[in-house]
């Protein structure tokens, strides 16, 4: 069977003297093969990722090598049924993968990189039980699948990783340290920065894991779990040697590669969860996302069109507790007038949103029936450090801490991108 289509994945550190215009180039290119995908362009080369027919796939690889420039690049290649990415993406950035490192921190990996391995001698070199294998990936992609024994640094970012690796591989500069990564592009900056930092010994796996996977002598072996990968297949297959399953359904902890987005469009965070668990509970990341979902528990907020400060749940335990959004349109009938030019959300209407959620949060109580009316009636210990504006979305947090009869008390807080706003103690009351 021969596919249709084809997926490539590819890198060079080659110097660029035009970015910009070699950008517009790689639309043109890219447009008129019709290839979707993602290309960075920086002034040290070129990484991408692309689906197209194999016809076109083809002829993007030979036009890269009739560049001199890129005569030497390496394109792993995928057969697909059909593309692997909704459009077309190309940007240029002042790196090629984001290590934040600049002026002389900076590392070329054309004058300075750890000692290239093919897979089969990075196989036999992870035997070395003195030897510290690294990887260079994110949590979420080595929660999918990684090199057994690895040591997987806790980091969400690229440009994370010099901070963790100073504190926590100090120890470990006389050792062999092997790292990884999926193509093999991080590697390059990654074991030039170890190299520069004084580690004795370090060498990286040349193409990453997904040529480790179709190395036909290795075959991904002792990779366990698959690789995750930036496009629509997110999670592809490694290891044909001896396979493994390493990652565990978000629910109820058993082995699952099935990587899903939760259901609650606004989380919308990618977990593993099993068949079992979904059909039982939702594909959701957990309750908190499951009622969150519910539409119903905002219906019961008895406050009208421009005095409802809670646009959408995010997180809801009923009747204990509760994470929601509110987007400042600037359009609310108090915010003009109040400070012109500079229309800033008063800091009582931000103790009104943490009111109306935990209003939201006391209604949703299965074991107590709803209060009428259920308005801010009190609010003691009051700080407000800061002010939102138009455009601002705020994330409020309120937590019920006693009930009774009609009334109700909660803490709360209001953030914006993480910055605390405002955090009140809150008393509601209504007609029972
Ligand atoms: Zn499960
Ligand atoms: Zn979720």
């Amino acid at each position: 069977m021969t596919a249709s289509h084809q997926i490539l994945l590819y890198y060079l550190y080659a110097p660029i003297a035009d970015p910009e215009g070699f950008a517009e180039a790689q639309r043109e290119l890219c447009g008129r093969l019709g290839l979707l995908g993602r290309i960075i362009v920086a002034s040290e080369g070129i990484n991408g990722t692309l689906s197209g027919e194999a016809g076109a796939a083809a002829e993007y690889m030979a036009a890269m090598r009739e560049d001199p420039r890129f005569a030497g690049i390496v394109f792993k290649t995928d057969p697909a049924e059909a593309h692997a990415f909704p459009r077309l993406s190309v940007k240029v950035r002042p790196e090629l993968v984001t290590l934040g490192l600049t002026g002389a921190e900076d590392v070329d990996p054309r004058s300075l990189t750890g000692e290239r391995l093919s897979p089969r001698a990075f196989l036999e070199a992870m035997s070395d039980p003195g030897a510290v294998v690294l990887d260079g990936r994110n949590r979420y992609e080595w929660e999918l699948g990684r090199f057994k024994g690895a040591v997987c640094p806790d980091v969400d970012h690229f440009r994370d990783l010099p901070k963790w690796l100073a504190e926590n591989l100090e120890g470990a500069k006389e050792r062999r340290i092997l790292t990884y990564c999926t193509g093999g592009i991080r590697c390059e900056k990654l074991s030039g920065l170890l190299v520069k930092e004084g580690f004795k010994s370090v060498a990286q796996l040349d193409g990453g894991i997904v040529s480790y996977g179709k190395d036909p002598e290795v075959r991904g072996r002792d990779f366990e779990g698959r690789c995750y990968v930036f496009d629509e297949r997110v999670a592809v297959p490694v290891n044909s040697a001896n396979p493994t399953v390493v990652s565990r359904c978000r629910r109820c902890g058993g082995p699952s590669e099935r990587y899903v987005n939760c259901a609650l469009r606004r989380c919308n965070a990618q977990i593993f969860l099993c068949a079992a668990c979904e059909s039982g509970a939702g594909r959701y990341c957990d309750d908190g996302c499951r009622h969150a979902d519910d539409p119903a528990y905002l219906e019961r907020l008895p406050h009208g069109e421009g005095f409802r400060f809670v646009d959408a749940l995010l997180k809801l335990e009923p009747g204990n507790w509760g994470v929601a959004s509110y987007r400042v349109t600037g359009r609310e009938p108090f915010l003009p007038g109040h400070f012109p030019g500079d229309p800033i959300v008063p800091g009582v209407v931000l103790a009104e949103a943490v009111a109306q959620l935990a209003g939201v949060v006391a209604q949703s109580d299965p074991e107590v029936p709803p209060v009428e009316q259920l308005l801010l009636a009190g609010l003691g210990r009051v700080k407000i450090s800061g002010a939102a504006r138009p455009g601002d979305t705020l994330r409020i947090e309120a937590k019920v801490t006693g009930r009774m009869g009609g009334l109700v008390q909660a803490d709360g807080s209001v953030e914006i991108d993480g910055v605390r706003l405002c955090s009140a103690t809150v008393s509601l009351g209504g007609a029972r």
